[in-house]
Parts: structure tokens; sequence; C-alpha cells
């Protein structure tokens, strides 16, 4: 069993779903999921070795090359995919409780996220029934021509941490959605949320070996990219492991899409009313204690009124509510990981030794001796070329870059590896979009934020490759074929 925050009980995983039956793992390999709060075991799992692997890709490559599933009407699809919706939305507090104790995301943000699950599934059931899959044109010797767009057979979907469910949900949705079998392996501290939407899936009745989950880590995860059945991997999480993962696909050009870090610019426009500007930062400069790819890690400023950008920005930062994520009134909770914390104080310790100012936070909290907390941090008189302003720190850290004018703004907002996200602040939204437009970001917001799954998502440079969500997010599990047919 494996107690929930707050008691709420589920059970633990022990087999894995493949083939639509819940298999004997192949090895006594376990994982052990830890507490971020209490730094002690929450429960330990089955972990998924090669076999296992290759029995589940086996199972999806069945249900693709004679299974119904990439036949079956859109409809028919898009019914299947409705009940999983409306399953997933009656599981909502069990989903938001297992974010929220595997990854330590405060209860009051993981509540108000989750429903976005069921909304994925219901959206793409929605979009293949207004997607035509046939396009008949004319040639112009009077033959016809059809252009279809057909699934793009057997896909794996590798997912990270930080929020388990939905970006597994992105991948499965749209993959299920287009006709594609799917392979699912999450990330080894955070298992539960794939084991729920197994559940969902078998409750709806799909077909066997549509959707086939074995949690694991790097090895297993390999040996899915790796596997010659395997027509496409959907990938998210670090900018490392996603190049590995292309070179290896690209020995047999599998299809690719990849979702990984960033390193997003928040540009106050020198007319830009930061008190109004406020609120949305503080949601989304360190959401999830700064473990979001999507974060408003560095924040552009004008040079002259960097110090009024300070005065409101700094106390709004040391307000932040930190504590136990099960409490509601918890703003921040702790990182997810004790890597992690490792992680975010080298970056704080090179911060200091960069020349960067830190302005608040920087350490772990007093009182707190258990649990990976750290403080929110702001470090000011950051320059582009320091390896705060670089690279991505995955924790609650931001840096205040100064700016003298717009051109020098830009420059400085497209100095990174990355281009995932972004947002302009200014009172004026034309010229506003017209700075965002020369952003090399694969997303922005004007004014502030919005992460909406019905829309695309993804990144430019070395943030990603192709898009989730929208109807571009199931353009990516699609193949074209073209049919003359002789006049
Ligand atoms: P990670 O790259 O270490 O792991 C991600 C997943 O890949 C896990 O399931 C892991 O087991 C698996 N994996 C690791 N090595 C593998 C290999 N060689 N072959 C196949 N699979 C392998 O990332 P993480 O630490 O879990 O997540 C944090 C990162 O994810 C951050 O960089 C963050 O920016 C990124 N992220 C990106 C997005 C996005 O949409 N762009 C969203 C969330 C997180």
């Amino acid at each position: 069993m494996v107690k929930l925050t707050q008691g709420r009980i589920l059970q633990a995983p022990e087999r894995f779903f493949i083939n639509g039956d819940w298999v004997e793992p192949a090895s006594d390999r376990r994982l052990d999921v830890i507490s971020p709060v209490s730094e002690a075991r929450l429960f330990s799992y089955p972990e998924g070795c090669v076999t296992d692997m290759d029995r589940a890709v086996a199972a999806a490559r069945s249900a693709f090359d004679v299974g119904p599933w990439p036949q079956m009407p859109a409809a028919h699809r898009a019914a299947a995919l409705r009940r999983v919706a409306s399953l997933i939305s009656e599981r909502l507090e069990e989903i938001a409780w297992a974010w929220t104790t595997q990854v330590g995301a405060p209860i009051s943000l993981t509540r108000k996220l989750v429903p976005q699950n069921a909304t994925l599934f219901s959206y793409y059931a929605d979009l293949i029934e207004r997607t035509p899959f046939t396009d008949h044109r004319r040639r112009d010797d009077g033959g016809e021509v059809r252009v279809l767009r057909e699934p793009v057979g057997v896909c794996a979907a590798i997912s990270p941490w930080n929020a388990p469910m939905v970006l597994l949900s992105y991948k499965i949705a749209a993959g299920l959605a287009a006709g594609c079998t799917m392979v699912a392996k999450p990330s080894p501290e955070t298992p539960l949320e794939a084991y729920i939407m197994a559940e969902c899936i078998e409750a709806a009745g799909l077909p066997r070996g549509v959707f086939n989950l074995v949690p694991g880590g790097r090895e297993a995860g390999d040996h899915l990219v790796r596997h010659r059945d395997i027509d496409k991997v959907a990938f998210t999480g670090s900018t490392a492991v996603g190049k590995h993962i292309m070179r290896v696909c690209s020995e047999r050009l599998a299809r690719v899409s990849l979702e990984l870090g960033g390193k997003s610019a928040a540009v106050m426009l020198p007319d830009a009313d930061f008190a109004k500007a406020l609120p949305s930062l503080m949601v989304y400069c360190m959401p999830i204690a700064g473990q979001v790819c999507f974060s408003l890690t560095r924040l552009l400023v004008p040079q002259t009124r960097k110090q009024e950008f300070l005065d409101i920005f700094v106390p709004a930062v040391r307000q932040i509510k930190l504590g136990d994520p099960a409490d509601p009134a918890t703003q921040m909770g702790p990182l997810a990981m004790a890597r992690q914390r490792d992680r975010v104080e080298a970056y704080i310790a090179a911060g200091r030794a960069g020349g960067a100012q830190l302005v608040c936070g920087g350490a772990r909290p007093k009182g707190r001796e258990t649990g990976y907390f750290i403080e929110p941090t702001v470090f000011a008189n950051v320059t582009p070329e320091m390896v705060i302003a670089q690279e991505e720190i995955f924790g609650p850290v931001v840096s205040v870059i100064g700016y003298s004018d717009e051109d020098d703004a830009l420059r400085k907002a497209n100095a990174t590896d990355y281009g995932l996200n972004g947002a302009v602040y200014s009172r004026d939204t034309d010229r506003a979009f017209a700075f965002a437009r020369r952003m090399r970001t694969g997303g922005l917001t004007i004014n502030g934020l919005i992460v909406d799954p019905k829309h695309p998502f993804g990144g430019y440079r070395q943030s990603g490759m192709g898009r989730e969500g929208g109807p571009e997010g199931l353009d990516s599990y699609l193949e074209v074929k073209t049919v003359h047919i002789a006049g």
C-alpha cells in the first residue's frame, strides 16, 4: 500500500500493464520512491527490465499491425478516449495527492492543474472527429490523388518526474487519438500517476496492447528507445538525454519529438507596470519550487528601473509561504529529491562565485532540518554570460538582468541555447507583440502567462523539437501518404 499524504491509500504498484493484462515483472529488481518532505521511503515497486520492455513493445506492435485500433473510425476511437477522460475526472483528487506526495508540489497547485489530464483526452477525442484524415484532390490530368494521414505506428512515451501525469497525458492522448499504440515509461521517481492512467485505460475498454506501461530507469528507457519496433519516441526530460535519444533514433530514422529544458526570460519593457506584472511573475518564476521547464527564471529589467523592480519583487519573494505541500496554504514545497537540492545549491554557489549579488534566499530555511527545502532565491546584477544565466537550474532561483535599451533586452533575452518560453510586459500590447515576435522561443505570453494544453507547446533550439498540445500535437503522431489513382 502507498500512504499518500493525509492518509489516502493507493495500491502500491506490483505489476506491469502489458497487452491488456497486469503481468508479473521479469526480474526482482525494485525502485524506491522517497518523500521529499520526510526523506523516508514512501514505497518500493518493481523496476522494468529489458525483458519487460520487449514484451510491452511486442504487444504494442501486434496491436498496431493486426489489432483494430489504427483502422477504427475516428468516432470510435474518440468515444473510447472520452471514456478515459471521464474515468480520469473521477480520480482527480487522487492524482493531485499522488503528485504532491511524490514530488512535493503544493496541493493548492496540483488540485488546480490535474483537470488538464482529462481535458487532453477529451480535446483529442473532439479533434479527431473534425480532422479530415483523407484529402481528395483532382490531378491536372483529371485523375485523383488521395492524401492520407495515418498513424506513425508504435510509440514510446518517456516522461520526467516534475509533472508526472500531464506530461504523459499529452503524449498518450494525442498518440492514441492518431491511432498509434503506446508503451509508456514514466520516471522512476513518480510511477503512481501512470498506473492510474493505465487503470482508466483498462476500465475504458481499449483493445489489448494499445497502451502498455512498464516503469523503469535509464536502462529500460534506453532499451525502449533503441528498439527497432518503436517507430517514434516522444520524450520529455533534460536536454542532455534528449540529445542522446535523438542520436540513437537517427540510426534508424525513428521519429522523435523532444520537450526539453528551458531558461526562459520575462522581459519588462521600459514602460512595464511592475505592480501589475507581479502576480503572474510570482506564479510563473518558480512554480513547484522552480522545477518546471517553462519557469521564467531570467527577469530582464531596464537598468534605470532596476531598483524600483527589486523593491517590488524581492519583498514578494520573501513572503512566499514555504512549507508542507499538503497544507493548502503552502505556496512552495521542498525540492523533489536530494540530488535536486545538491544541484540547486551548487548553482547558488556558482552564482555567488561568479559575482552575482544575492539579494534574498540562497540557503536551507531555518527550522526545517528534514525535507529538501531551499529558500526562494533572487540574484541581481547577473550578466548573460554567467553560469546561472545560461544553465537550467531547475530550482527556486531567478536572476535579475539589467538592460540599456530594447535591442539590448532582445540580445540578452535570446542569449542562451534554450528557447522554450518567455513573457513580455508592457502597457502597450502592440509594442509587446512586436518584441515577442523577435524572441526566439516556442511560446510567449504578453502581460501574464497562460499554459493551455489545447494550444501547441514546445521549444526552439535546444529546448526541443516538435510540439505537444493543439492540432500540432496530433500531427506529430501522423505520417502522410499520397495515393495516385490513374484516371
Ligand atoms: P531526465 O532527462 O533525467 O529523465 C527524463 C526521463 O528519461 C525519465 O523517465 C528517465 O528515466 C528517462 N531516461 C533517462 N535516461 C534515458 C536514456 N538514456 N534513454 C531513455 N530514457 C532515459 O529528466 P528529469 O530529471 O526526469 O526531468 C527534468 C528535466 O525535464 C528538466 O531539464 C526539464 O526542463 C525537463 N522538462 C521539460 C519539459 C518540456 O515540456 N519542455 C517539461 C518538464 C520537464
